[in-house]
């Protein structure tokens, strides 16, 4: 399975592309966070789907106001997205595409596996003939639903998962709703939430997904960012999504999207489950490069294939830490990879599962130890 698709699958938070923790910094410390609930795209979308379904064209200047809303920009549409959901909006609103429609439906996981735009069309598709199926109840919903209220719940909710939170440093981030795949996309400017995935989220999920959200952008103010080595970036990722994943998932069931493909539901538990194993692979890599049997640059390269977004072997990792009791002590360090694995550690001697050496743990101690 090529890279893309392991960072692809059941990806929840994807930062656009070019997002740095300094960025957001900048963004927060400009007063650029508020609470506005932004449906300006949801809106442009129903315009033009309204107009696609009475097979009107739709000028240029009509998709460029659609993606230069804010919902898009926070997603980053780039002209291989924007060429993608403009043919699927047709495909999926005009009553005259049934045969490409099927065609695109019907394509098995061996044609999508190494074609990323084909699946990310495939996967929009779906998410847009579920809109259209459902139009007229999210309408409803995007008229009458409260969406400021849901601000309150969700600060409420990091508070009470953290221990001593810094109230202050809780920041509730703008909020654009859009039709695209079934997901949420976070950037400096705000978090883009597909309508359809908010509107088929009960109250709990959505409030859940925005404390999710705000940890991430909470715990970006603790983290050492000076620490450039790719293994420690890769464990920073897989510690953040972890503690996050506590916040809003409750069992494996709860990362599957609609419309994935089941060979990547098999890949993220496969994943999940074998974290034991692939701990342990990355043990050897990190142990032959301290031996010199590996030069850096193939150490880099072979640490980066670890990169798994963080969700499948964090959220086993943080887990497996609060079922043996040890959830206070993992909140404590929820800003430290090195913490979180000597943790790990612990919970591993408990549960009679791989324990990291300890040279890989004096290594990364040594990493964070040296910016
Ligand atoms: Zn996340």
């Amino acid at each position: 399975m090529s890279k893309f698709f392991k960072v692809a699958a059941f990806c929840l938070c994807i930062a656009t592309l070019n997002t740095t923790m300094a960025q957001i910094e900048t963004s927060i410390s400009n007063g650029q966070q508020n609470s506005l609930i932004d449906l300006s795209s949801v809106d442009k979308f129903f315009e033009i789907s309204d107009k696609t379904s009475l097979n009107k064209d739709i000028s240029e200047d009509e998709w460029n106001d659609l993606f230069s809303t804010l919902g898009y920009s926070i997603v980053g549409f780039n002209r291989v997205r924007r060429t993608i959901h403009q043919e699927m909006l047709m495909v999926a609103f005009s009553d005259n595409q049934q045969i490409k429609r099927d065609s695109i439906l019907n394509l098995s996981t061996e044609d999508l596996q190494n074609d990323m735009i084909t699946y990310l069309a495939r996967l929009t598709l779906i998410n847009f003939l579920d809109i259209k199926e459902n139009q007229k109840e999210l309408r409803l919903f995007r008229e009458t639903y409260d969406f400021d209220a849901i601000k309150k719940l969700s600060v409420d909710r990091l508070k009470s998962f953290l221990i001593q939170p810094v109230d202050s440093l809780i920041i509730f981030p703008s909020i654009a709703l859009i039709c695209n795949e079934w997901g949420a996309w976070f950037s400096p400017s705000g978090i883009a939430f597909d309508l359809n995935f908010f509107y088929n989220s009960t109250e709990e999920k959505r409030t859940n997904t925005l404390a999710h959200e705000m940890f991430h952008t909470y715990r970006a103010k603790f983290v050492n960012w000076n620490i450039k080595s790719s293994l420690f970036q890769v464990l920073n990722k897989i510690q953040d999504e972890g503690i996050a994943d506590l916040i809003n998932k409750t069992d494996i069931e709860s990362f599957m999207e609609l419309g994935t493909p089941q060979e990547f539901i098999d890949f993220f538990v496969s994943t999940y489950d074998n974290t034991p194993q692939i701990l342990s692979d990355l043990d050897v890599i990190v142990r032959s490069f301290i031996n010199k049997e590996i030069s850096e640059d193939r150490f880099n390269e072979k640490v980066e294939n670890f990169e798994y977004s963080g969700h499948a072997n964090g959220y086993y990792i943080a887990k497996l830490i609060r079922n043996v009791g040890l959830m206070d002590e993992l909140l404590q360090t929820f800003y430290s990879p090195v913490e979180f694995l000597k943790l790990y550690n612990k919970a591993a001697k408990k549960e009679n599962i791989y324990v990291l050496s300890d040279e890989f743990i004096k290594f990364v101690e040594n990493l964070e130890k040296e910016q």
